[in-house]
């Protein structure tokens, strides 16, 4: 990926350019697929677009084909990685959204037991 569509200091740019090592599950002109480093379910996969863009905020449709890529894709990994009966898929968005990493990222979470409930409501 050129410098152009990469930002320096993002840590998944520095996988998508090979900085930071990664198994990469998955690769396309589009898309990159890897663990996450630190799995919250059995299965826990990240699909990220290869161009930098920070989160859903800043997409356009110059994101889209990566975009519709990244959930095209997510079945199939999420079949290999052996989240066969079921699996979640997440984007965090931003402060409220627990964002951590501001490069769009879609986590692939399975089982093999149901993962809890979407959300914890707070009291
Ligand atoms: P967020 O909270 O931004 O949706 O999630 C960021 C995710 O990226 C976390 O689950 C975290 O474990 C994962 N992560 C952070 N740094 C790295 C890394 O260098 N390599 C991998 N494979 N995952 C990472
Ligand atoms: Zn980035």
């Amino acid at each position: 990926m050129s410098p152009a569509t990469t930002q320096p200091n993002c840590i998944f740019c520095k996988i998508v350019r090979g900085e930071i090592p990664a198994q990469k599950l998955y690769e396309d002109a589009e898309v990159l697929a890897f663990p996450d480093i630190r799995p919250q379910a059995p299965v826990h996969l990240l699909i990220i677009p290869k161009v930098h863009v920070a989160n859903l905020y800043d997409a356009t449709a110059a994101h889209q084909a990566a975009l519709g890529k990244m959930l095209a894709v997510a079945g199939r990994l999420a079949r290999e990685a052996g989240a066969d009966d079921g699996f979640r898929v997440i984007i965090n968005n931003g402060r409220v959204g627990h964002q951590e990493v501001y490069h769009v990222h879609m986590h692939v979470l399975g089982g093999p037991e149901p993962l809890g409930p979407m959300l914890q409501r707070k009291r």
